[in-house]
């Protein structure tokens, strides 16, 4: 094999998506249902670095790394060794029945990279959104409490609990009821759509203060578990909540005897320029959420919280067949060993930086820019139709995407209107790999704002 990861730029052989990508597309439509979504109608044959190679030959800039599971880039070969080594010794076991060291290892490593200065203790399950459901079985066991707080314009997965918990009704709950009950929403500090039509400069975080109105109209502290939040909202659009947000939220839960739950499943493993976005704050989470880019693409997610409240779930309250697979788990140890080895943290804030000054230096040359936001190389940007009545534009972003893909760089929207484009440039990308996809992105971004 060639070292796809070392080209420049996209090497394209036919029209994307090609006659092979075409031809599977069809099969994929008559075997697996529309409700899986789809976003670039291109099939991959392997992928390197920040490079995928799709079946009819095309090289293509992948700045969507499978929804920021891919930090660490496509086939590290650190990673690759690990899961070798360990697929010739064992696939599973099921920790519960016969143990093996490297989940301990991997609890060890995560309490410690975690933020907050106090003991903890760490578990597996399979997918983000096992994750929260058992952060929220955590907190209600711990608190004897069952309600939960959590944001406007969240995302937390595709359980029936997590369909509850999130922000956009249609797709994620809708014909899905009745849902879990008990949940409510605050609105999230999403500044450029203040819900109070407030300035940051001036608003004294009335969206916090909301928390303590609710713990009064809607329900009560007594009731109340866990506030749920991502540190940077996803799926809402990379939302970064002003400083001192999260502290006056964390100050009203301490108040109250809620937990805070940070559900750090797209934000972790350096994609904000840190290894956890939470470690922006001054305060910490009493339970965290990880997933996605924790093991490289082997499916694995984990809880990590403070001792005394993993302790307070009775035996066998937890777990599952596949939570911590072996295989992950090795990979997971050599996620945070390479990410710490070669500062993937700074390589984060370097990449972002690139993207966000280059993104605010085009912002006003093209009116459907809305906003450009972010932290690390976690950035991206809203799409409007005008500046006067900041209409969100799916639409440009529809545009934006395809021609992108089109011409060799792969990107994904998301969005609480739909009008947020996302760049999740695996952390191993070249400069002038950026370079040049940025010139792709704002060519796309020119004939959006034409049409
Ligand atoms: N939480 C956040 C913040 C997410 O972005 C996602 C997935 O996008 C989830 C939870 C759910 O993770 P999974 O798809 O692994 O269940």
């Amino acid at each position: 094999m060639g070292k796809l990861k070392n080209i420049k730029k996209p090497e394209l052989k036919t029209n994307l998506p090609g006659p092979k990508s075409r031809e599977l597309m069809k099969f994929r439509d008559e075997y697996v249902p529309q409700a899986i979504y789809k976003t670039t109608p291109i099939f991959i044959k392997r992928g390197e670095g920040a490079v995928v190679e799709d079946v009819d030959g095309n090289k293509l800039l992948d700045f969507a790394a499978g929804i920021s599971v891919l930090n660490i880039g496509y086939s590290h070969p650190e990673l690759v060794q690990a899961v070798k080594e360990q697929a010739e010794k064992f696939f599973h076991s099921c920790f519960n029945v016969l143990p093996y060291e490297s989940y301990i290892q991997l609890a060890k490593m995560l309490c410690e990279v975690t933020p907050g200065d106090f003991k903890k203790k760490a578990f597996f399950v399979n997918s983000g959104a096992e994750a929260i459901e058992n952060a929220i079985k955590l907190a209600r066991k711990f608190t004897g409490k069952s309600d939960i707080i959590c944001f406007e314009g969240c995302f937390h997965g595709r359980t029936l609990l997590t369909s509850s918990l999130n922000s956009k009704v249609k797709p994620f709950a809708f014909g899905f009821g009745p849902l879990v009950s008990g949940i409510y929403k605050l609105p999230f500090a999403y500044c450029y759509r203040c819900a109070y039509g407030l300035n940051i400069n001036n608003c004294n975080f009335r969206c916090a203060e909301r928390l303590n109105e609710i713990l009064q109209t809607v329900t009560t502290a007594e009731n109340v578990a866990a506030v749920l939040l991502e540190p940077i909202q996803g799926e809402g659009g990379f939302i970064v909540p002003p400083d001192g947000f999260i502290e006056r939220i964390k100050q009203i839960c301490e108040e109250n005897n809620i937990l805070l739950i940070a559900d750090e499943v797209q934000s972790g493993f350096c994609r904000s320029g840190k290894m956890f976005a939470s470690e922006y704050w001054s305060v910490a989470p009493d339970i965290i959420a990880v997933a996605k880019s924790i093991a490289g693409g082997l499916p694995l997610a984990g809880v990590i919280a403070r001792f005394d409240i993993m302790d307070a779930v009775h035996h066998a309250g937890v777990g599952g067949t596949f939570g911590g697979n072996p295989l992950s788990c090795v990979a997971g140890i050599k996620v945070i060993e390479v990410m710490k080895k070669f500062n993937f943290d700074k390589k984060a804030q370097k990449i972002g930086n690139k993207i966000y000054n280059f993104l605010s230096n085009i912002k006003d040359k093209y009116e459907i820019i809305g906003d450009v936001r972010g932290r690390g190389a976690m950035i991206g940007f809203e799409l409007i139709t005008d500046s006067k009545t900041k209409k969100p534009s799916s639409r440009a972003r529809n545009i934006i995407v395809e021609e992108c893909y089109k011409n060799g760089l792969i990107i994904i929207g998301t969005g609480l209107f739909d009008n947020f484009v996302r760049i999740f440039a695996p952390l191993v990308v070249t400069e002038e790999q950026v370079e040049e996809a940025l010139k792709i992105l704002e060519n796309a971004i020119s004939k959006a704002n034409i049409n």
